[in-house]
């Protein structure tokens, strides 16, 4: 996939109507409204005022939810269009329909200078089938297609791919962001590259670790997804998570990182307790020798340190998936150890990658520290997968 794609920097926006693809899918209370991380509406100021001050018209366009093509209040964009009018600090009228007269009537009537923004999307089933009536109708509404949905890049719907048929289309300063880090970390890294795998399944990260695999000079593999490894190795996980159906290709991994010379590290120790809770009793035990009836929970002392030490060499740091149940306090010290090794790295390159990562760096307070947190879940393990997105694709080259 090309990264180097044309973005609002290189064409004239002035006069031009835009219809800007955000992701303003934020988290939010279904019976309030009240959103509880605005982290996705915050990351598309930057394109909303660079458009406006350039003179634009710009246009809308998010989903919030899964309605499936109904009508759904609970998941109107209301109270994203409210947060959104407070950041801005100016009126964000919105519509009361998805393309139909209420659409029309107000993003014809449409100023430069002035946002309009449209009901959620998904309440019209043609979205997310990328409907080519619609996606052509969607594009009848303006000029130009911005893309600036990082989140929703991996999708193929009517507003992140199928408008880009019918209009120019480049990124938004969200997205050129992501490209840049995220692009230049797998094409041309700053060596050497660290890779940090973690989270709950083996299964959502297949695709990762094998073309990490051609990429990456070490690979740190930790969390849930590390005792399936372990079981590969010979060892006994008591309770852990286990993905029965990935021992095998754990296994072809192991061999394949060897055979390549690529450093592939697992734990060493683990923290593991004999219940779920976040205030079960707990020990450290050597990995693979993990006692029947115990789980892990998290790596152990000596594992956060042999990790801390490959991070402190590291000219690039890719981090995806926490390293234990980061959630219970008792079981956050790896990932803690991962955040904290990251953030004190002077001249190296930190991305943080989507999803339950991004909230473990919050919590430990070193996200300041990182040079990229991504916004895109789902859209960044794509990406790191090499993965065709369709959202970048369809956007004009540079
Ligand atoms: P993922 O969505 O695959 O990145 O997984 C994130 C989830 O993995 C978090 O909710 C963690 O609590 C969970 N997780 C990490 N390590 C473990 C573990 N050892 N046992 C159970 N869950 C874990």
């Amino acid at each position: 996939m090309n990264y180097d794609k044309k973005t609002i920097r290189d064409i004239d926006v002035s006069g031009k109507k835009i219809l800007l693809r955000c992701d303003f899918n934020v988290p939010h209370d279904k019976k309030t409204g009240v959103i509880h991380d605005d982290t996705r509406i915050v990351s598309t100021l930057p394109t909303i005022r660079y458009l406006l001050e350039h003179n634009a018209a710009v246009i809308l366009l998010s989903h919030l939810g899964r309605p499936h093509g109904q009508w759904k209040q609970e998941m109107s964009l209301f109270s994203a269009r409210d947060h959104l009018e407070k950041l801005l600090g100016i009126p964000v009228p919105m519509t009361t329909d998805v393309l139909g007269p209420d659409t029309k009537a107000k993003c014809a009537a449409l100023q430069p200078g002035q946002v309009v923004l449209v009901e959620n999307l998904r309440f019209r089933i043609e979205e997310e089938k990328n409907d080519p009536e619609f996606a052509k109708e969607l594009a009848s509404l303006a000029d130009i297609f911005v893309f600036d949905a990082f989140g929703c890049a991996h999708r193929a719907h009517a507003s992140t791919a199928g408008v880009a048929d019918y209009l120019p289309s480049v990124a938004g300063l969200l997205v050129e962001k992501e490209l840049a880090f995220m692009g230049k970390a797998l094409d041309e890294p700053q060596r050497p590259l660290v890779a940090i795998l973690g989270g709950a399944k083996v299964s959502d990260k297949i695709g990762v670790i094998n073309s990490l695999l051609q990429k990456a000079d070490t690979i740190i593999i930790g969390g849930g997804m590390s005792y399936t490894f372990q079981v590969a190795q010979g060892g006994t996980i008591g309770t852990s998570l286990l993905d029965a159906d990935h021992i095998d290709y754990a296994r072809d991994m192991i061999a394949k990182a060897k055979a390549q010379g690529v450093k592939l590290l697992l734990p060493t120790d683990n923290v593991v307790t004999q219940d779920f809770a976040a205030d079960a009793p707990s020990r450290v035990v050597p990995s693979r020798e993990i006692p029947d009836g115990w789980m892990g929970m998290d790596i152990g002392p000596e594992t956060a340190a042999c990790f801390t030490e490959a991070i402190q060499g590291a000219g690039t740091v890719i981090w995806n998936g926490p390293m234990g149940v980061f959630e219970f306090p008792a079981f956050a010290a790896g990932t803690n150890a991962i955040a904290q090794a990251m953030s004190t790295l002077e001249n190296a390159v930190t991305i943080v990658g989507g999803g339950d990562s991004v909230s473990a760096v919050e919590k430990t307070g070193f996200a300041s520290k990182i040079s990229h947190i991504s916004t895109g879940g789902g859209a960044s393990l794509e990406f790191l997968e090499g993965l065709e997105l369709p959202g970048i694709v369809c956007l004009e080259d540079r």
